[in-house]
């Protein structure tokens, strides 16, 4: 199970109600902040998770309103908490600017902090034994946009009944069956583990794209994802802006979401220019499980299902 708390879901510029691009992904003990526009600080303090264990960025490309955030992020790091080392993950050209940025802020050298300035390309770039991020290209405006797919890995059920009537006692022969490993019984019968592990189930598989201006190259990484997490700058009567800035209309993230198969679409980068109800409105005629949210909603992504966390 993945959770996600929105930080920031507006475009360009910050709005009354709503910050600039961040969310923060969680996973167990994981956190990934991905984006971190300005004001993403208070963001994390507002959300009551603060800056605990966030030692990973993932990036989804290199405008002002997806990293200047990290300025005053690496600052705070720095002097007030125990945070040592700091990954950033991106495509080449927005860890340039996230350079630029540094030399402002590291200059001097009165900032103590290692930072990893990561680059990415399209494939697997995390992961551990419950779970795995990918990158996959995005076309934006710019070189080098990523999305992020964040999957946890699928597990094969075991099968008490079989392993009953194989005679498989119960205890440490079991666990290694799980393993994969093959146990010899007392009658020295070999059990090997496909015959008491199941069908793989996969699990929960959370999709992030940030700014975008087409969808088609996304169709198959969206597939049947659980929730997809996308902008939607523009409504339909604005398309053709859409695209001369490289952005989405709810319409083209909906149309997205619902060829995909994908469970619960989350529209974020909401212009000041829309109301949140039209945003909705236009993306549900289109892919009914369409949330718009608020910055510090929380939700938790699991296989099948994605709910609300009140906090
Ligand atoms: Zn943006
Ligand atoms: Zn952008």
């Amino acid at each position: 199970m993945f959770q996600v708390v929105f930080l920031g879901t507006s475009a360009s510029a910050p709005s009354v109600d709503r910050g600039l691009s961040a969310n923060l992904v969680l996973h167990r003990d994981h956190r990934f902040l991905v984006d971190c526009g300005e004001g993403t600080q208070r963001q994390l303090l507002r959300s009551g998770l603060g800056f605990r264990k966030l030692d990973t960025v993932l990036l989804t490309h290199g405008h002002l309103d997806h990293i200047l955030g990290l300025g005053g992020l690496v600052s705070t790091f720095s002097r007030w908490e125990s945070i040592t080392n700091l990954s950033i993950y991106g495509g080449q050209w927005a860890l340039e600017r996230v350079e630029d940025l540094m030399k402002v802020v590291l200059r001097g050298g009165e900032v103590d902090i290692g930072i990893d300035l990561c680059a990415i390309h399209a494939g697997v770039i995390w992961e551990n034994e419950a779970m795995r991020i990918a990158a996959f290209p995005v076309s934006h405006r710019g070189p080098g946009c990523y999305g992020y797919l964040f999957e946890e890995r699928g597990h094969r059920p075991f099968l008490a009944e079989e392993a009953d009537r194989l005679g498989v006692p119960r205890g440490p022969e079991r666990k290694r069956l799980v393993q994969g490993e093959s146990v010899t019984l007392a009658d020295g019968a070999v059990i090997a583990p496909d015959q008491v592990l199941g069908e793989e189930i996969r699990g929960a598989r959370l999709v992030h794209v940030g700014d975008a201006g087409r969808t088609d190259n996304l169709l198959e990484v969206c597939r049947d994802a659980d929730a997809l997490i996308i902008e939607a700058t523009y409504l339909d009567n604005e398309a053709e802006m859409a695209e001369r800035f490289g952005h989405l209309t709810a319409r083209q993230a909906a149309e997205l979401a619902a060829a995909a198969g994908v469970g619960c679409l989350f529209l974020v980068h909401i212009s000041r220019r829309y109301s949140e109800r039209d945003v909705a409105r236009e993306a549900r005629a289109i892919h009914p499980n369409t949330i718009v949210p608020r910055d510090l909603d929380h939700y938790t992504i699991s296989r099948g299902a994605v709910e609300r966390v009140e906090t």
